[in-house]
């Protein structure tokens, strides 16, 4: 088909018209314009292969039930289906946004641990939301991330194929990131390859490397369809896997992986081991929920502290906390236990409502900090963000009770009741 031109007029399915301003990019399966809409700019997908009306209804039904949550760049509206030509409108991204890949290429880095954590969390928290509103995605690959590398802001896009569970739009995904039995044509994607490609994902996120690719993979010069069958389809071996050690990462190839795998607690490498082990891998059904590896990264954000170096290190409550970066030792901090959760307090260190609130699982909105007493640095203080009153009892017995912006000292065996009731304690 003709390329549109600067101020074509294209119709919408709910009235009215887009107004085309320029040629965004190009990719497989059709051109991006910018487009302005009632004084308002959006990116235009516009479909350059002839599509199905099924495909055109899918979107019209995913328009119409809403974003799963803010990270997804969702499909807006549609145009009007033309000789089984359209094309949708969703935000423009803007540039603070990174493709994932880049990250990957380490053309663009995490300003810090914190930033990470939190693409993490967003990434895993999109997916529980998409999953839990009955959709799978189907083609979750590193070609659909792009990450703020400042904050760790996440924005999803190529949701085309997002559709209910049970149905398919034909799409398989993109190789090193299907599942397994995806990879064997066994089965066609769904909830449970969803669950496996996001565990290669965020592997990839925090590791800088692929789970399944070391030595075995490192030894073959050309990947030809029946070697991509077995290292991502009938045999894959995670390249950390305590009980097979024949596809460790190699030095120099994958020395990312080699340097960042020890420095992260225990709890995370567990995760990892189980996501790709033996009966993850192939028993679909077995994998991890989202919500799994969304507490899994809240925790760790939990346990992730500022070191007066400057540089954020993790406090594996495992063993002796010491800086990633400068090696000091950060001694034994005291961790603020709240049912099953324990916040390192640390300066800097926040609390969010998960934590401090009834039935909460907002992991957005902070309601607490630690903070350092400015005339003795060596008193530390949990302020309360909320306009909630939070009963404390210290040590001696004496009660108190602490409103919005007053301080909570940080000293062993201080409890605290939050708002609803919610009981923390600090503890060694
Ligand atoms: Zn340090």
């Amino acid at each position: 088909m003709k390329e549109f031109k600067s101020s074509d007029k294209i119709e919408l399915k709910v009235g009215g018209s887009v107004f085309v301003k320029k040629k965004l990019g190009e990719g497989g399966q059709g051109i991006v314009y910018l487009v302005e809409l009632n004084g308002k700019d959006y990116a235009l997908k516009w479909y350059t292969q002839p599509c199905k009306k099924e495909f055109y209804d899918n979107l019209d039904n995913n328009i119409r039930n809403g974003a799963p949550t803010g990270a997804f760049l969702w499909p807006q509206f549609l145009t009007v289906w033309k000789e089984k030509q359209f094309g949708y409108l969703m935000a423009l991204r803007t540039p603070e946004y990174h493709d994932f890949s880049h990250f990957l290429l380490a053309k663009v880095r995490f300003a810090s641990l914190s930033a990470m954590i939190s693409a993490a969390l967003q990434i895993s928290n999109a997916f529980r939301e998409l999953h839990r509103k009955g959709y799978s995605y189907q083609d979750l690959n590193d070609g659909n991330f792009f990450i703020n590398p400042q904050t760790g802001d996440v924005l999803i896009c190529d949701n085309d194929n997002v559709a209910p569970y049970g149905k398919n739009l034909g799409i398989a995904g993109k190789c090193r990131y299907m599942a397994p039995e995806v990879v064997l044509r066994k089965n066609l994607p769904n909830a449970d390859s969803d669950r496996f490609s996001l565990a290669v994902i965020l592997f990839m996120l925090l590791f800088n490397n692929h789970p399944l690719e070391g030595k075995l993979v490192a030894a073959v010069p050309c990947l030809t369809d029946e070697m991509e069958r077995l290292f991502y389809g009938s045999n894959p071996v995670f390249i950390f896997d305590p009980q097979n050690d024949a596809n460790r990462p190699v030095m120099g190839i994958h020395t990312n992986a080699i340097r960042r795998w020890p420095v992260f607690p225990q709890f995370i490498q567990e995760a990892f081991v189980r996501a790709f082990g033996y009966s993850c891998i192939h028993e679909p059904n077995r994998r991890e929920p989202e919500n799994e590896w969304q507490k899994l990264f809240q925790q760790l954000r939990d346990q992730t502290v500022k070191c007066s170096c400057g540089s954020e290190t993790f406090i594996d409550t495992t063993s002796a906390p010491v800086c990633i970066n400068c090696r000091k030792n950060l001694g034994d901090p005291l961790k603020l236990t709240i049912n099953r959760h324990r916040v390192v307090m640390f300066p800097g260190q926040k609390t969010y409502s998960f934590h401090t609130r009834l039935h909460s699982d907002d992991y957005t909105t902070i309601t607490g900090e630690v903070i350092q007493n400015k005339n003795n640095p060596n008193l530390w203080g949990l302020r309360n963000l909320t306009s909630d009153n939070w009963m404390i009892t210290l040590p001696d017995g004496s009660q108190k009770s602490i409103t919005n912006n007053e301080v909570v000292p940080v000293f062993k065996d201080v409890q605290i009741i939050f708002a609803g009731g919610v009981k923390g304690e600090m503890v060694g």
